[in-house]
Order: C-alpha cells, then structure tokens, then sequence
C-alpha cells in the first residue's frame, strides 16, 4: 500500500512538472519579422523551460496553467551584451578592487543579477571583472538556481596589455597583486593565445580583449592602440579553436580598424568609429556594441560624488563623438547590438539605453531587436534566444502599451519570465 501510495505521488509530481503553460499575449513583439502581433498564444513545456507553439489559434489543453497578460505587450527576454554584474556604480576607482576580496564581489554582485532579470533582461554577454572568474561562479551559481539572475555569457577575466585598459593602475610598483588581479594580462601574441587557453579551460563562453585605451583607468588615453594588429589576430585565431567569439573594447579608430580586420566578433564602444571602420564592420560583418546611454549617469552622478575629475574629462569629450558615430554607423547598416556597460551605472537600468538609440538613428523595433535577435546572433545564440519561437527558451517579459511606438515603456517592465518560470508579475 506505501509502495502503491509512493508510485501514485511520484506521477503526480512528474504530470504536475511536465505541465504546459499558456501565456495570453495582447499584442506580441515579433522580433524575427519586426511585427506586432494581436491575441497569440505562447505554449511553453514548463520542464524543459522551452517555448512548444506560437500562434493565434494555437489550442490550449485542457490543465494547461494559463498566465493572462491580453492586455499588456509580450515581448522576447531581453539580451545587454555588455555587462558588468561584478561591478558597481558606486565604486568605478579601479583601485577600489585593492580593498575587497573576490569573495566580498561575489556575494556584492548577487543584488546585481536579481535587478537586472527583473528588469526583463533574462540573458546578459558579461564582459569582464577585475577579479578574474568570479563571472563564470556567478553564472554557474543562476544556472544552478542558487541565485536569481539573467543567464550569464562571461569572458572570466580582462586581456589587457600591462597597464593597459583592463589591468589595475595607479598603484606603487613594488606592490604585487594577486594572481585574480592580473590574470588576463598579456604583452605579446604568445602570451595573448596562453591567456585565452587558460580562460577557455576556466570555461568562458567569450574573449574580451582590449584593443584601445579606455575612459575609467587611471592614466590610460581611449584614443590610444594598446595591443598590436599581432596580438589581436592571435586572440582571435586562439579563441576560434575552442569555438569562443572575441569582444573588442576599442574607443580609438585604429585600433578599432586593427580589431576588425583581426576579425573579432564584436567592437565594443566604438567611440571613434571613423568612415573607413564603419566600411570594414559592413565587410566583415562585424557587431557594433556601443553604450551611449551610461555618459548620462557618469556625468550626472559622478560629479555629484566627486569621481576622479580624469575619468569624467575623458567621457564628457567622448560621448558625444560616440552617439555621432553611433547614429552614422546605423545609417550606413552595420549590425548592432544592444549593451550597455552596466556596472558603470545602477544595475537594473538598463533599459533606459534604448530612448538614446532612437534618439541617435534607430526606430523602436531596431532598438528592440538590438536586444533580442540580433544580441543572440552575436552571441551565437540565435537558434535558442531572441525571439518567441518553438524550441526556443521561454524567455518572455511583459511591458503595458506598445513599445515599439514608445521604446521607453521598456523602462517598467511588468512580467518576467525566464526558462518558463516566472520571476516578476505585477
Ligand atoms: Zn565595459
């Protein structure tokens, strides 16, 4: 009779886990042909956390859990594919690393994560961490279920030229950093590919090299070349041996130029994009990454709390150049991507980036398909993130009104759903 009562509960609990659930979207984003859609119905397989069918008369089985959202707008997960979730506005001193240890950022980037899935961004490509690795445990760490949070591409660690844009700086030369505070350094092809080898046996999902100077390092110049046309070819040739895509900071124009002909998957910033990069990124298919909305934080904020008055000089006369470039790499058609460089501003504001990019040449559905299925294109996700397809992770938020005639309405995100859980319903 136990046995008998066991086998009983043990069904019940598989029928109850292999549930379908159905969503009622009002008005569904379709990202794939850059449509609105009215009354679809989305069936997900809550077990696999996958997307079943997608229609307007799909039939709803009967004891299929029904998730009412007609009058709202369903839209697929959204996607930053530059992040910072081991990172903090409120501390951007490089040297602030010196005063914690890697355990300290990790349990600190746990409220990171939460906001930003909260925010409806239910995948994130993060792009490096001062303390090497800490990204892949917090990825391992949602992935596990231990932590609410976006699902993580991490790089794991900085390459960088010694004291170059991703290395700490500013310290006295007899100080000698930890192993995590230096492991992506690098100074020559060689020593670039024995980088990536050790990153990729950590198992990242993605390179992040450092092409150019940048905006928050001490003593560092943006416009500057830092790794040579060499080291960068090697990165890329490296990487492409364990299947892993190569994200290029570049600010200056030649060593954007040296990062694309490397053949690197994306430029991040892009900041001095010139006619002829903008040429070479149509070519070669390059993805344009560039964060033109964190100039407001830095600039409003940072003042306000006095950052180190070099930083701030360099992104004032930056940001402006950046959103120029911006709207002519948009008119010229070269691929974008949503990113932001969260970390730099409050986590979980992400969203406030897509207005800037509509303001600087894109329409809302661009913006919004930056976000989505172009994101997962550059990731090399495109067959599982993106869009709300069959097969596809159900990956589903939720916005009141129609985004794509206000891309801010992105800002208030009502329901969140990741993997066919919900996180977020309001
Ligand atoms: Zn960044």
């Amino acid at each position: 009779m136990k046995k008998f009562l066991l086998l009983i509960a043990g069904l019940l609990c598989i029928a109850a886990s292999a549930q379908t659930i159905a969503v009622k979207a009002g008005k569904l984003v379709d990202t794939d042909s850059g449509t609105v859609r009215s009354n679809v119905i989305v069936l997900i397989n809550s077990e696999d956390g996958r997307i079943k069918a997608v229609g307007t008369d799909v039939a709803i089985p009967p004891g299929t859990k029904v998730i009412n959202l007609s009058n709202k707008t369903v839209l697929p997960g959204l996607i930053d594919c530059h992040t910072h979730l081991v990172g903090d506005a409120n501390d951007l001193d490089p040297l602030s690393e010196l005063h914690k240890t890697s355990a300290q950022r990790a349990f600190e980037s746990i409220p990171n994560a939460r906001k930003t899935l909260l925010a409806g961004f239910t995948t994130v490509r993060d792009v490096g961490t001062y303390r090497a690795l800490v990204d892949v445990a917090l990825r391992d760490a949602i992935a596990r279920g231990d932590v609410v949070g976006p699902r993580m591409y991490v790089a794991g660690a900085y390459i960088t030229i010694t004291g170059g844009a991703g290395a700490l700086t500013g310290f006295a030369p007899d100080i000698t950093l930890p192993w995590d505070l230096h492991y992506g350094e690098a100074n020559s092809p060689w020593e670039v590919r024995q980088r990536v080898r050790l990153l990729a046996n950590q198992g990242v999902d993605l390179i992040k090299i450092l092409a150019t100077g940048a905006v928050l390092t001490h003593g560092s110049n943006p416009g500057a070349e830092e790794f040579t046309p060499e080291e960068l070819n090697a990165a890329v040739d490296e990487a492409r041996k364990f299947g892993l895509r190569v994200a290029a900071h570049a600010h200056g124009a030649q060593g954007i130029k040296n990062a694309i002909r490397a053949g690197v998957a994306s430029i991040e910033h892009g900041t001095l994009l010139d006619d002829e990069g903008i040429a070479l990124m149509k070519q070669h298919g390059t993805y344009l990454v560039a964060d033109i909305y964190d100039k407001e934080y830095i600039q409003g904020e940072g003042k306000r709390r006095g950052e180190p008055l070099d930083f701030l000089q360099h992104d004032a006369n930056l940001g402006a150049a950046q959103r120029q470039n911006f709207r002519k790499a948009v008119q010229a058609g070269v691929k974008i991507a949503f990113g932001t460089d969260a970390g730099v501003y409050p986590h979980g504001d992400n969203a406030k980036q897509f207005a800037w990019m509509v303001r600087y040449g894109q329409t809302p559905m661009q913006a919004i398909q930056a976000a989505t299925i172009s994101a997962a294109d550059l990731l090399g996700h495109k067959d599982e993130l993106g869009s709300i397809a069959p097969g596809k992770h159900a990956d589903l938020i939720a916005v009141d009104g129609d985004p794509t005639q206000d891309v801010t309405l992105l800002e208030h995100v009502k329901f969140v759903m990741k993997d066919g859980k919900v996180f977020k319903q309001e």
